[in-house]
């Protein structure tokens, strides 16, 4: 209820064409002058994306019932080359999957990625119909990251129709296996000349997120030569081994996020009769933390754990890493990163756009999940920014809320249009 009036309100005040709200206080330095929007082409291109949102709508759900599973996202793939292709974009797909459209500028600017990712978490066989009830639409992976998508193929139409020219390339790139350890991304970066910007469209409307949380996955697989249950008294267990090391592992002691860490065995899988010592059982670890010391200190630790447990209860390990996303969220690497116009400029942007945070939350956070992670760490300044509102992600009972796509996609499109020709300094107020 509450979050629909919101909506409302959010619209009236975009089409009464003005949010007063630019924050002029902000200490931070900001490329974005609001005199943007008196400019004819971006009033067309705004113009466009509010009279295509049923379009737009329309579209996100045909991209979100289509199959999405982490390297299964290849009918996404297709489609949306074609409708880059359709729109003039220069297109390739790489031999990982990622779809990536350049829209060349006209010389002397900024390289921007626009990443968005195609894959969801849901497995090859889930219903995704989408349940469309007022404003909200339902279905698994509508809101992760369908949305998305579809904002970046409305940006590319707008841009198009109002026949904005750009001095940099723009180059969007639908990812693959962002939700495997952002693969695709990863994979994109280790192939291309590294980008000037990288603006990466996940996550829900709210901060701007410009640092990045480092991910470990690891599976711990505990071995033995099996047993009958008559003969296995005395024997060595993995189940032992299993049990000891997460009792030690749940014992650690560590600072809590934003700035320290966390630890979640996701699964614990192994035996397949009740009469017999399993021969293999094996936890999986995912650990997270901004900080890239601390990250690897507590890797080396639940390392130790698994290993102390298998030694003790004489079974045999093996350590298979998943997934090594390193982290980029401390002071001394996010040296300048929130002084760098992008995230203030997506701040200032927002507020103009009436997304202003509730009163006393961040406008900007050190933290970050997603494809820009993979900037923050390469040193690219890399922002995160929202596609709609939403909740329940990686859930049956995903859902969207389709109107605020319509300002997350003019935040995608006034970005786009304001460091097109370059990052310039247009306010740049004491450092605190
Ligand atoms: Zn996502």
């Amino acid at each position: 209820m509450m979050r629909h009036a919101r909506t409302l309100a959010l619209l009236a005040l975009l089409h009464a064409g003005a949010a007063p709200t630019l924050a002029a206080q902000s200490p931070y330095s900001s490329s974005w002058d609001a005199a943007v929007l008196r400019r004819a082409d971006v009033r067309a291109a705004m113009a466009h994306v509010e009279q295509g949102m049923p379009k737009h709508i329309e579209e996100w759900i045909r991209i979100a019932e289509m199959p999405g599973k982490s390297q299964h996202e290849q009918q996404r793939g297709v489609y949306v080359k074609a409708q880059m292709e359709a729109e003039g974009l220069r297109v390739s797909v790489d031999s990982i999957g990622n779809v990536i459209g350049v829209r060349a500028g006209t010389g002397g600017g900024p390289t921007i990625v626009f990443a968005a990712h195609m894959d969801i978490v849901h497995a090859l066989e889930t219903n995704l119909k989408v349940r469309v009830s007022g404003d909200t639409l339902h279905g698994p992976g509508i809101f992760d990251n369908s949305a998305s998508v579809a904002n970046m193929l409305a940006t590319i139409r707008a841009l198009n129709a109002a026949k904005i020219r750009t001095k940099g390339n723009l180059v969007f790139v639908a990812t693959v296996q962002e939700e495997l350890g952002l693969r695709g991304m990863n994979y994109w970066f280790a192939h291309n000349p590294k980008p000037d910007l990288l603006i990466s469209m996940d996550g829900g409307l709210g901060p701007i997120n410009y640092g990045a949380l480092g991910i470990y996955w690891t599976k711990y697989v505990f071995t033995s030569p099996g047993s009958h249950t008559v003969t296995s008294r005395g024997k060595p267990t993995p189940v032992k081994a299993v049990a000891d090391a997460i009792q030690t592992l749940y014992a650690l002691q560590y600072g809590p996020l934003p700035e320290g860490a966390v630890i979640n065995v996701g699964q614990i899988h192994g035996g397949v009769i009740y009469n017999g010592v399993p021969q293999e059982m094996f936890v999986t670890v995912d650990l997270r933390s901004p900080d890239p010391i601390l990250l690897d200190s507590l890797d080396r630790t639940i390392g130790r754990i698994m290993q102390d447990a298998a030694t003790k209860e004489k079974v045999g390990l093996r350590i298979e890493v998943e997934q090594k996303n390193q982290a980029g969220g401390i002071t001394a690497q996010l040296e300048g990163a929130r002084r760098h116009p992008l995230v203030q400029t997506a701040v200032d942007i927002q507020n103009q756009l009436g997304l202003t945070a509730l009163p006393g939350a961040p406008e900007a956070i050190a933290t970050g999940s997603t494809d820009g992670n993979v900037g923050v760490v390469a040193g690219v300044p890399s922002i995160a920014i929202g596609r709609s509102k939403g909740g329940n992600q990686h859930t049956l009972t995903e859902w969207a809320d389709a109107p605020s796509a319509l300002p997350a996609t003019k935040l995608v499109l006034l970005l786009a249009v304001t460091f097109g020709d370059g990052v310039k300094v247009v306010r740049q107020a004491p450092i605190p």
